[in-house]
């Protein structure tokens, strides 16, 4: 199969764009996609600082390649859970990315310690409170990297969410009717408030696939192994579907959360950002002054409760 743009060998067949790409031409598209995703969604400027959250898989990583590449400020923050060696190997590929790309174009990684600032390891932490291990990954995580962003005077923050992660959100929260969740599901969700970074998701027009091949032309090292505490995660078994959907009739996957987001913007002209009763009851946390909903931030509660059972 040959490269529809160049003679040469094509290394990916798109089937949804109905087209094929050598390694040239795909990370032509690869970037491509990205610039466009920034341009269309006003994510940020030429001159902003980015803040990306990496954990050492192939989105992540493409994502802050894909940065630099194109001339952006992006810094890096990787947050270590302490989940055995998953941690380790994850945490040793982004140091090496660190060293081999970032460094040499002047970005910088900051590495956040669970065990050390939190006072325990993710899944201890989650035993401790009695909740599932994702649910206070998913605190920390979101706590740490609006934190980062805002004290670090970044921007914006980036994560690395592909089209696959998009859409199997989309279905779960379709399949529940979470309306209040549909409402915010966006690409790009402005800072509403004092205390809340902006975030952004340049890679959501890009499938997993995409974004892997894309990672292996180019040399990036990532972790395969999804975390060992996913698991049976509902969000796997809904990819899991949309992939089969996907073979049947190729640009479902894209029509599916591309609908969704023209229908959010003429349903909703500030589509993504913060409604009116969210402006009304968030205030500061009384512990850390970030915002929240409660006099205390389920970050700040999640810590304390750690605590008092360790002592
Ligand atoms: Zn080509
Ligand atoms: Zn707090």
């Amino acid at each position: 199969m040959k490269c529809r743009k160049c003679p040469a060998q094509a290394v990916l067949k798109l089937p949804r764009h109905n087209t094929a790409f050598c390694s040239t031409h795909l990370t032509d598209f690869v970037r491509g996609q990205v610039e466009r995703a920034i341009k269309s969604q006003k994510m940020f400027h030429p001159n902003d600082r980015i803040l990306v959250a990496v954990s050492g898989g192939k989105d992540s990583l493409a994502l802050w390649e894909i940065l630099l590449k194109l001339g952006y400020q992006a810094d890096a923050l990787y947050v270590d859970q302490g989940i055995g060696t998953y941690s380790q190997t994850s945490r040793e590929k982004v140091e090496r990315f660190t060293e081999l790309v970032a460094k040499p174009c002047g970005a910088t990684l900051t590495i956040h310690h669970v065990e050390e600032e939190e006072g325990a390891n993710i899944p201890d932490l989650a035993n401790l409170i009695h909740r599932p291990t994702c649910s206070a990954c998913g605190t920390v995580k979101r706590y740490q990297f609006n934190r980062a962003t805002i004290q670090g005077g970044y921007d914006v923050m980036a994560t690395g969410h592909n089209l696959d992660d998009e859409a199997a959100r989309l279905l779960g929260n379709v399949l529940h009717w979470q309306e209040e969740y549909l409402q915010k599901q966006s690409p790009m969700l402005p800072a509403s408030m004092e205390g809340f970074a902006k975030k952004v998701k340049p890679l959501y027009r890009l499938t997993e696939r995409e974004i892997a091949a894309y990672a292996i032309v180019n040399r990036i090292d990532y972790i395969v192994e999804e975390c060992p505490m996913s698991k049976g995660a509902k969000m796997l078994v809904y990819k899991d579907v949309l992939n089969r959907l996907e073979a049947e009739s190729p640009g479902t996957k894209h029509t599916f959360y591309f609908q969704f987001l023209k229908k959010q913007a003429k349903a909703q002209p500030t589509q993504g950002s913060m409604t009116q009763t969210d402006h009304a009851t968030l205030k500061p946390c009384t512990s850390c002054s970030q915002p929240t909903s409660t006099g205390i931030c389920s970050y700040c509660k999640m810590v304390a409760r750690a605590k008092t059972a360790t002592s």
